[in-house]
This record gives structure tokens, C-alpha cells and sequence, in this order.
């Protein structure tokens, strides 16, 4: 049922108006009336009609003046206007037709003659807002409100025309998946309008750069587009196309007086080498996008065939790791710490491993940045402090010298909302060990996202931890921002240097330098130094020389089992390591 049409009766004779009322009755309108100009404008203000039937004249306001006004309202100037003259006054119709009406009609009515026009009138008018809306709607389904540019509909649309008329002229497509690098920070940090602003100044400088070329842009969704165009020189075009983009991207932009520079990531399919058909070709394009970020932004990458396997694997791989706490398939390794001065096993370093049923032994280094990804590094973290707790408790209630135990804690877990404080202290407390034989490694990258967080939080967390008696220890240190400013802020007990430096300490004198003076740092901060990855005797010597206090590697034992592990601290009991 098409809606019923809305008519407007302005006539300053109540007669008139009932006339009309009567004669229209039974035609399913609904008719609304007013008196004088002034209500006229009101009501049609308010109302939208479909249709005015306006009597010239009236007092006061007349008709022409109505009309007059209404056609300068942008909303109304489009609202069909049946003025009411005396028959056969052609002035007034000459007037009528200046002010902008588009019909007459005489009084008195001829009651068929009204309904016939006002009949046409309103399915008119109704049919133009049919079309408006289609239009709008094909519009809506095509295009992006926000830049304007054809949305992933109209690419695909567009995409598979090319593929088409390529087949058929033996030519090459290219898609380029562009992904801005830094627009999150913007939305996040200055606002959402701002990032609207920088899409559209995005969208104008790709659409200006390729206007003259046949090339289609797209916006796919928030800050993706799309570069497609159909060549005989593949190669030539896109090493030209994508530095362009690249470097008109990063061009500084200036919006709402925030200065700024954004960068891009692409990543490139090409038809028909990646794929013959249309969506493949956008998915492999973004494949090769996120190995172009991962590859340290603002670059392009071709995609290659083995990115679907990586993709194939990762994904394989996480859905294995949903599982993996259900499954039962953890197991912590431990990694003695041992102390130079007697050559004793001071600690040991918890170190996560999955025993995959195909794969065997995953390497954190594996599945650790996939779990953080994923957000299942939270249960997993619990899962590793809950574990270590409870084995150190194990080996003291054997009998064995109270030894500290170090657990890695992701960055993720720091993250508010987390509950990092209370998964501590429940670990603890269930295993019932004293709290100084807990050390948590942290990476600098967590005193640096303080800001980030609420402000203090992670003092204030690392400061409880720290009166409650668990030690803090920076691990990796080196590798990070390695400022001494953090370090004076944040309670931290031991600072562990990062293996990269370790490894040729003792014939890379960069390395040597930078070890030497990280553990002159630490002791004059009364922090306490633990070497990684030690692996020979001239690597020690070398620390020892440094008077580094804790090593920790290969050279004493890799990581190892519970099971191994005991057996060494039954060892060691007896005669120490160095
Ligand atoms: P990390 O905390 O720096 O751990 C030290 C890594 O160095 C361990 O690798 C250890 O096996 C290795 N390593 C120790 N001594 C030597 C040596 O002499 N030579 C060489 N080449 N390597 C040595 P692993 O066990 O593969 O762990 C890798 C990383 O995974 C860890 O680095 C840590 O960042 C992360 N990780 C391990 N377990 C956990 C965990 O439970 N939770 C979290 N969040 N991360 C973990
Ligand atoms: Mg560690
Ligand atoms: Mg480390």
C-alpha cells in the first residue's frame, strides 16, 4: 500500500475549504488545512506535503507571496503548488506562474476536474520520490558516504568487468590493498572527526593522483582502499604506481591545525599470476598488505604464494591454541640461574613450552606473539604463574634449598582490566609460596606504555608487588628504550641483559662496551644483573670480569624439565657449577 498522500488546503474562506474537504473525501487523502499565508508556511514547514492547493487570494498574505516564500525554502522549493484562481483571471495566472506555482485551477471546482488533477499530481510526485530513493539506496549500496569513493561492492563490481575485458585483450590487472599505518593513534589520539578528515584528504590525494589513468580507487572500510587498473606493462606500472602513492601519502597534511604525517602499507596481487578470480585477488592483495606492515610500514610488497601458506599455518595454529589449556598441552621448562661468586643455582627462569601432538615441542618464540594477539595470553599467563608457584613450592617442601622462580609476564597482562595484581596474589596464595621466591620478567615496553594505561597504574601495581616481596626484573634490557629515567621511576629489582649483546661479547667490542656499561649502570642503581644466554667459558670469563653477578645459558644447561631439573638441584647440592 503506497502511503496516503498529504494535501495541504490553504483558503481563507471556510466555504472554500469545506468544499474541497467534501469533494475529496472519499479519494484516501489526508487533508490538513490553514486560513492565511502565515499558517500556510507553518504548517507546510511542519507538515511536508505531498501538494498545496493555495487560494490566490486571501488577506494579508496572499498567494503569490506564499509561493514565493515556499520556493525559497530548500526544502519545500520542490512541493508541488496548485494555485486557486477566478476562472479565467490571466494575470493572476501570469503572476501564479512567476511565483513559482505549477498548476491552476478555477473556482468554483468542477468536481472531476479536482480529483483528475490532484490524482495526477500526487502519483507524480510520488513516483519522482520512488526514484529518489531507488537512486539513493543504488547510491548507498555503491558508494562510500564518508570519501565518495566506490565501496567494495562497486570495486568487485568494477574488478570483475576488468578481469573480463583483460581475459579477452590479454592484458594484466593489478590491485593494490592499501592500509593507512598510523590511523588508529590518530582516531584514538585527536578524535574521530580528525580521522574522518584525514580518510577524506586520503581519498582526494589517491583519486587526484590517478584521475587521468581509468584507474578505480575504493574505500573497502575504515582505513583500507583499494588501487585496481588493467595494464600491458605490469611491472613497469605498479614499481612506478605504488611509490607514488606512497610518497603523496606521507606528504605532511595539516587538519583542523593538527600537523601530521600519515604512511601507508600495500600490498599487490596481480591477475592473473595470484588469481583469476575477483575476491582472491583482493584477499591476496591484503595477505601482502600485512607482510608489507610487518615488514616495517610505508613499503610495498608483491604477494607471493608461500604468504597463503604462512596465513594457512597461522591459522591452523590458532586454532590449535584455543585449545591448548583445555588439552592439557603446557608445560613449563626451567632454566637454572647461577650465581658467579659460589657457583650455586640462585633461581631458574620458568619457561612456557606446548607439547603439540603433531609438532612436538612449540617454542614460545612460536606461539607466545599469537597467543598475546589473541588475547589468550591472559589464561595461558595465569595458567604459567599458577604452575611455577606451586613447583617451586613442590621442590622446598622436598627438601630442597628455597630457590626463586622467574616467570615471564606479558605486556598484554599489564593491560588494565586484566586482573594481573589479584592473579598474583591467588597464585600465592593457593601454592602457599613466600612471595620473595617470585621474580616477574617485564619488558621495558611495559614501563613504557604507562602512559598509555591509566596514569600510575603499573607503578602503583609494580610498587605493591614489590612491598608484598616479589621481585621485579627487566628483562631483554638493551633492546628496548634502555632509559636510566625509567628505571630511577619504577621499583625494579634486577635488570637481565639481553642475549644479542652476550653473544660476541667477547670479540664484538660495541657489545662489550654496551654489556659493561649496562652492568655499571645497574650496580650503581643497586640493581642486580643477570646475564642471558651465556654460552662459553670466554663469555663468562668476560662477565666475571665485569663482576656480573648471575648468569644464565646454555654453557650451565639449556632449559629442562621438571623431571631433569630436580635431578640437577640433587647435583648441585652436592658441588657447585663454577
Ligand atoms: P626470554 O624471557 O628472554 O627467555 C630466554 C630465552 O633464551 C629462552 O628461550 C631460553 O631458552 C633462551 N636461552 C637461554 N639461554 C640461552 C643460550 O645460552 N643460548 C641461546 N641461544 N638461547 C638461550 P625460549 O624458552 O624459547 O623463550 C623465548 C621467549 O619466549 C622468552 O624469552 C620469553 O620472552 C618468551 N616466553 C617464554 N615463556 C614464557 C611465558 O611463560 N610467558 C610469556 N609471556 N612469555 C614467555
Ligand atoms: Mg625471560
Ligand atoms: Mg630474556
Amino acid at each position: 500500500m503506497p502511503e496516503k498522500s498529504t494535501i495541504l488546503i490553504v483558503d481563507d474562506e471556510l466555504v472554500s475549504r469545506y468544499t474541497v474537504e467534501v469533494l475529496l473525501a472519499t479519494e484516501g487523502y489526508t487533508l490538513m488545512f490553514a486560513e492565511n499565508g502565515k499558517e500556510a508556511l507553518e504548517k507546510a514547514a511542519e507538515l511536508i506535503p505531498d501538494l498545496m492547493l493555495l487560494d490566490v487570494m486571501m488577506p494579508g498574505m496572499d498567494g503569490f507571496e506564499v509561493c514565493q516564500h515556499l520556493r525559497a525554502n530548500p526544502r519545500l522549493a520542490e512541493l508541488p503548488i496548485v494555485m486557486v484562481t477566478a476562472l479565467d483571471d490571466r494575470d493572476s495566472r501570469l503572476r501564479g506562474i512567476e511565483a513559482g506555482a505549477d498548476d491552476f485551477m478555477s473556482k468554483p471546482f468542477d468536481r472531476a476536474e479536482l480529483r483528475a488533477r490532484i490524482r495526477t499530481i500526487t502519483r507524480l510526485n510520488r513516483y519522482r520520490r520512488l526514484v529518489e530513493t531507488d537512486e539513493k539506496l543504488v547510491y548507498l549500496a555503491n558508494y562510500d558516504t564518508l570519501t565518495g569513493l566506490p565501496n567494495r561492492n562497486l570495486l568487485l563490481e568494477r574488478l570483475r568487468q576488468t578481469l573480463g575485458r583483460a581475459h579477452r585483450t590479454h592484458q594484466k590487472v593489478a590491485v593494490l590493498a592499501l592500509d593507512l599505518d598510523n590511523f588508529k593513534m590518530i582516531n584514538d589520539s585527536l578524535s574521530h572527526e580528525v580521522g574522518d578528515k584525514v580518510l577524506c584528504e586520503i581519498a582526494q590525494r589517491l583519486t587526484q593522483l590517478v584521475s587521468e589513468m581509468g584507474v578505480t580507487v575504493a574505500r573497502l572500510s575504515g582505513d583500507e582502499f583499494v588501487v585496481m587498473f588493467d595494464t600491458n606493462n605490469i611491472v613497469k606500472d605498479v614499481s612506478e604506481m605504488a611509490p607514488r602513492l606512497l610518497d603523496n601519502i606521507s606528504r605532511p597534511m595539516t587538519i583542523d591545525n593538527h600537523e601530521m604525517v600519515v604512511t601507508a602499507s600495500i600490498g599487490i596481487s596481480v591477475y592473473p599470476s595470484d588469481s583469476e578470480e575477483a575476491s582472491l585477488l583482493l584477499k591476496n592483495a591484503d595477505t601482502a598488505m600485512s607482510r608489507a606492515k610487518a615488514a616495517g610500514k610505508n613499503t610495498y610488497q608483491f604477494f607471493t604464494a608461500k604468504m597463503n601458506k604462512v596465513a594457512l599455518e597461522r591459522l591452523i595454529l590458532e586454532n590449535r591454541l584455543r585449545k591448548v589449556l583445555a588439552n592439557n598441552e603446557l608445560c613449563l621448562y626451567y632454566q637454572p640461574q647461577v650465581e658467579l661468586s659460589s657457583g650455586k643455582i640462585i633461581g631458574m627462569e620458568a619457561l612456557v613450552r606446548w607439547q603439540h601432538p603433531d609438532l612436538g615441542l612449540v617454542s614460545p618464540l612460536k606461539f607466545v606473539p599469537v597467543a598475546e594477539e589473541m588475547g589468550l595470553i591472559i589464561p595461558i599467563g595465569e595458567w604459567v604463574l599458577r604452575t611455577a608457584c606451586q613447583q617451586n613450592k613442590d621442590w622446598q617442601r622436598a627438601g630442597f634449598p628455597p630457590l626463586r622462580v622467574s616467570v615471564n609476564v606479558s605486556s598484554r597482562q599489564f593491560q588494565p582490566n586484566n586482573y594481573l595484581l589479584e592473579t598474583i596474589k591467588n597464585a600465592l596464595t593457593d601454592s602457599e609460596l613466600n612471595p620473595i621466591y617470585l621474580e616477574l620478567e617485564l619488558t621495558e615496553s611495559v614501563l613504557m606504555a604507562e602512559e598509555n594505561n591509566q596514569p600510575n597504574s603499573i607503578f602503583e601495581l609494580l610498587t605493591e608487588l614489590q612491598a608484598m616481596g616479589v621481585q621485579i626484573a627487566i628483562d631483554d634490557f638493551g633492546t628496548g628504550y634502555s632509559s636510566l629515567s625509567y628505571l630511577k621511576r619504577f621499583p625494579v629489582n634486577t635488570l637481565k641483559i639481553d642475549r644479542s649483546f652476550i653473544k660476541d661479547i667477547d670479540t664484538n667490542s660495541d657489545d662489550a662496551a654496551i654489556a659493561t656499561a649496562i652492568i655499571a649502570m645497574a650496580h650503581s642503581l643497586r640493581l642486580s644483573v643477570v646475564a642471558e644466554g651465556v654460552e662459553t667459558s670466554e663469555q663468562l670469563a668476560f662477565l666475571q670480569e665485569q663482576q656480573c653477578e648471575i648468569v644464565q645459558g646454555f654453557f650451565f644447561s639449556r632449559p629442562i624439565s621438571v623431571k631433569d631439573m630436580t635431578q640437577m638441584l640433587l647435583q648441585v647440592d652436592k658441588q657447585p657449577l663454577c
